[in-house]
Order: structure tokens, then C-alpha cells, then sequence
């Protein structure tokens, strides 16, 4: 990392009050849309590169006809070489299990196809709806919820999206917007900002929420051109950010996440409950001490998301339950997940 010269330091975003210079990008690196292109997309590859013994590859191989393999270089790195059971390649390496179909798994877990009455728009819940801003993302997590979901029928043209954010102007009671995707944060920085600015002319809108995995898996996404919107932004900004493992936050994330604080964005976090990834107390106190640590706090713990090709993740409820009350004894109250299942019709988040 270096530190950009006062010459192209020109936004709130990119100098504190203090007049202190941030880091924002290593110039020596491609940047992000070229890491982006650069993912690794074979399972040969990926399994050739973390020295994995060839008998993964015929289950890799079967797991990423389903639903392709996606590992930019920046994440590679933060997993162990020859260790099938590292808890970050757990979670984007492709199994034969994918392609088991156990009762009560679906392609559409959380019916979302019954509550999009736009293209690209998902109203759910009372004050908010979440925009499926980008199809793409930085990386393929095997447990999504949304691995089967139909991008290609809710991508909105230019003009589609004038009818979506008519939808929002025409509802008062909607104060929040939630950006989603695929990774929201996977769309071009001027495609964000001219949504940015459509969404905060609409005047009973409060708050802008982006739920992404981007600026953890490529943190070079954090770039002053994302900054710059961000911080130009009327709306309050808070940034979810899914992160499953305290592994996955290394300096480059933990310093991605200071320039978004500076830029004036909350920081929270939301992990999905893993079997092989975060299933043990020792796993997720790590990971709420590291959140902390990087000024992120812990807010949700899913169960998963019964999809099809995930049931090898799955953690009983009964198992969840023991595993929050160990947690409590070994956590101070603010650094708690809340423990909770997305249940279809539910007018929020179940707690277990
Ligand atoms: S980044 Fe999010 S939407 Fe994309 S594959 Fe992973 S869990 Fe799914």
C-alpha cells in the first residue's frame, strides 16, 4: 500500500479532518475490475494452485458444472496451501455434495420470485426494499441462497430502472434501500453513483444499505472513485459485509474498512452458521474479536438458507442454539450476533 500524493487527494473520502493522508490503493496492483477478471475460474486451477491432492478434483469438477467456480487472487492468498480443510476454501471449493437433493432443499429457499413487483426490485419487509443492483460477483460462496437465482430476468435496463425507482418515489413509507445483488459493489462506480444520486432525490428516504462481500474479498475495491460517492451521498450509509471467518479479514481488508469508516459508513457484519467453516465457539468468538477489531460489529448469525447444493453446510438448530449460549459465556453482549433464520411471509428476521 502507498500513499496517494496530495495532488490526487481531493475528496473528503481521501483526506481525514485531521489533514493525515489515508491509504487508499497500491498503484504497483492491477486494480479491481482487473483482479476481478483475473478470478480464478477452473477447478483444476484452483486445486493446482493450493497443492490440493488430485482426488478433490472430480468433486470440484462435478460441484462447478452447477454453478462455476469464482476465487480472485487476493482471497487465494489468505488460504492454506495443502489444506483441504482450511475454513476459507471451504467455503468457495465445489464439492460432489452439490448435486445431492435432500428433501426440503430448494432452488428458491426464501421465495423471493413471489415478492418482486419490479424488475430487479424485492419488497419483503415494511420501510425498506432491496435492489438487485449487480447479477456478478467477486466470488462464488458454494452455500448462496442465490446461486440459483434468475439475474438474467431481473437485470434492469437504464430505462427499466426509472420504473423501480418510480415504485420507491410512489411509496412514503419506504425509508431505506438496500443494494444487493449478486455484489452490488461489483458494478461500475459511475452505474452506483448515478443510482446514488437518483435514490437521494427521493425525499423520504433515509438510508442507503449495501450488502456486499467485495471490499473483503478484493479490498482494492475500496478505491477514492467508490469513496467519492459514497461520501457525496446525503443518505445515511451503512455497509453489511458477509464475512464468515476471522481468516478472511487480513491487513489489506482491515484497512479497506478504515477508509469506508472515514467515508462515513457503518460498519456491521452478518456471517452465515457453516458446518467445516465457523461451527465451533473458538471459530466464531475469533471472528467477533477480528470484526471488532476492524471497527465492523457482528449483527447477524444465519442459519443457512435451505438452497439446493448447500445441504453440506447445514448446522442443526439444536446445535446453533448450544453453540450461541457457549458463545455468550466467552463474549461481551456487544459483540453477540443475533442468531436468526430468514422464514418466507415472515414480516422480518426469526429469531432462534
Ligand atoms: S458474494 Fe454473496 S451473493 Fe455472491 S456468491 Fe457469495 S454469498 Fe452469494
Amino acid at each position: 500500500m502507498i500513499t496517494r500524493s496530495p495532488a490526487n487527494v481531493q475528496t473528503p473520502s481521501s483526506m481525514p479532518e485531521s489533514g493525515r493522508r489515508i491509504v487508499v490503493h497500491d498503484e504497483a496492483r492491477p486494480g479491481w475490475q482487473a483482479q476481478l477478471a483475473a478470478a480464478i475460474r477452473d477447478p483444476r486451477e484452483l486445486c493446482r494452485r493450493l497443492n490440493l491432492d488430485p482426488g478433490w478434483l472430480p468433486g470440484a469438477s462435478t460441484g462447478h458444472a452447477l454453478f462455476e467456480v469464482r476465487v480472485p487472487e487476493a482471497y487465494l492468498a489468505r488460504i492454506r496451501v495443502n489444506d483441504p480443510q482450511d475454513p476459507l476454501l471451504r467455503q468457495v471449493l465445489p464439492l460432489a455434495a452439490e448435486s445431492e437433493t435432500p428433501i426440503g432443499y430448494v432452488q428458491d429457499p426464501l421465495q423471493e420470485a413471489e415478492h418482486t413487483p419490479r424488475r430487479g426490485l424485492i419488497h419483503k419487509y415494511a420501510s425498506r426494499v432491496l435492489l438487485i443492483a449487480s447479477p456478478a460477483c467477486a466470488i462464488n460462496c458454494r452455500y448462496c441462497f442465490r446461486r440459483h437465482f434468475p439475474y438474467q430476468e431481473n437485470a434492469p435496463s437504464r430505462a427499466q430502472w426509472d420504473d423501480t425507482l418510480a415504485y420507491i418515489r410512489d411509496d412514503p413509507s419506504l425509508n431505506e434501500v438496500i443494494l444487493s445483488g449478486g455484489d452490488p459493489l461489483a458494478s461500475s462506480d459511475r452505474q452506483l453513483a448515478w443510482l446514488s444520486q437518483r435514490l437521494e432525490s427521493i425525499a423520504h428516504l433515509k438510508r442507503l444499505r449495501i450488502h456486499t462481500r467485495l471490499p473483503v474479498v478484493i479490498p482494492d475495491r475500496v478505491d477514492a472513485s467508490m469513496l467519492d460517492w459514497l461520501s457525496a451521498t446525503r443518505l445515511q450509509k451503512v455497509m453489511v459485509l458477509h464475512i464468515n471467518h476471522a481468516n478472511e479479514i487480513d491487513t489489506a481488508v482491515v484497512e479497506a474498512c478504515a477508509r469506508l469508516k472515514q467515508a462515513g459508513v457503518t460498519l456491521l457484519n452478518q456471517s452465515v452458521l457453516l458446518r467445516g467453516v465457523n461451527d465451533s465457539v473458538s471459530a466464531l468468538s475469533a471472528l467477533s474479536e477480528r470484526l471488532f477489531e476492524a471497527g465492523i460489529l457482528p449483527y447477524y448469525l444465519h442459519v443457512l438458507d435451505p438452497v439446493t447444493g448447500a445441504a453440506h453446510f447445514d448446522v442443526t438448530d439444536e446445535e446453533a442454539r448450544a453453540l450461541v449460549a457457549d458463545l455468550r459465556e466467552v463474549l461481551p453482549g456487544f459483540l453477540m450476533p443475533r442468531l436468526v433464520r430468514e422464514v418466507p411471509g415472515e414480516a422480518s428476521k426469526t429469531p432462534l
